[in-house]
């Protein structure tokens, strides 16, 4: 399994970095690729297309309708309808996200025929859910936000060794029993850091770095990557606080970066 970090800032696009977007490929059996996207935050669908054509991903994964997180859903919808691969007669993109995604894209698009949301064949998820894509498998937990949202357990066949690999996405979501229940000895978590280091924040919406830490210390996964550090945070502090509390060295997700699992 290969994640490719498409996008990383926390809360809006920033000057570096694109919203939440991630890109899992791996190979099957017969030696095919396949390409999933966990989310397509806003400014994404740019970059994404330096890695695949994102009009023929196999799924699309998103893990709540904030616009950091969905907003170049829209944009993909014009890509699959207007853009080269419209004359191929493309089966609608499986997409898998919380209640209320589908009525966000036609909010988006602002497409009162509902021909945007037809490029998609959306199903909703919740807390226990599964899903299989190809080699991928997939579980989703409820995150704690305020939107309906959840967090991804994404399994697969490893790049390293023989044998599966998981890799955990939290989404956006404050530290919860079942975003830990989710993460549970995962071979990589995907966890968001999105409040500042130095501030006292509200509970229900985001994770800081200390709790990111402790969240995949509890877990006890093989590896952590902080992500969605908005762009007006110094990640210094967020990754030193994360560290801490992990117990070992954690990693920053940065755009053009690909995580071999
Ligand atoms: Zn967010
Ligand atoms: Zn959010």
């Amino acid at each position: 399994m290969r994640l490719t970090i498409v996008g990383s800032a926390g809360s809006t696009a920033g000057p570096d970095a694109p919203a939440s977007c991630y890109l899992v490929e791996a190979d099957d059996a017969d030696g095919r690729t396949w390409r999933i996207v966990l989310d397509l935050g806003s400014g994404a669908i740019g970059p994404l297309q330096r890695y695949c054509d994102p009009a023929r991903v196999d799924a699309v994964v998103v893990s709540h309708g904030h616009p950091d997180h969905c907003a170049d859903l829209a944009a993909l919808s014009v890509l699959r309808r207007y853009g080269p691969a419209a004359d191929d007669d493309l089966a609608p993109l499986t997409l898998l996200g919380p209640e209320g995604l589908d009525q966000r894209i036609v909010q988006i698009a602002g497409s009162e025929d509902l021909t945007a949301l037809a490029t998609f064949d959306f199903t909703a998820v919740g807390d226990g859910d599964t899903a299989t894509v190809g080699p991928f498998s997939f579980t989703f937990a409820r995150a704690w936000h305020p939107v309906p949202a959840v967090a991804v357990r994404v399994a697969g066949p490893s790049a390293l060794a023989d044998g599966p690999t998981s890799l955990v996405f939290t989404g956006d979501t404050d530290r919860c029993d079942e975003v830990l229940g989710l993460a549970r000895g995962a071979d990589a978590l995907l966890a968001e850091a999105g409040w500042a280091h130095s501030r006292v924040n509200p509970e229900g919406i985001h994770m800081n770095g200390t709790q990111a830490g402790t969240l995949a210390r509890d877990a006890g996964v093989g590896e952590l990557i902080v992500t969605h550090i908005a762009s007006w945070v110094d990640p210094a502090g967020t990754l030193e606080l994360a560290t801490v509390a992990y117990g070992a060295p954690v990693t920053h997700a940065v755009p053009g970066e690909t995580h071999v699992l």
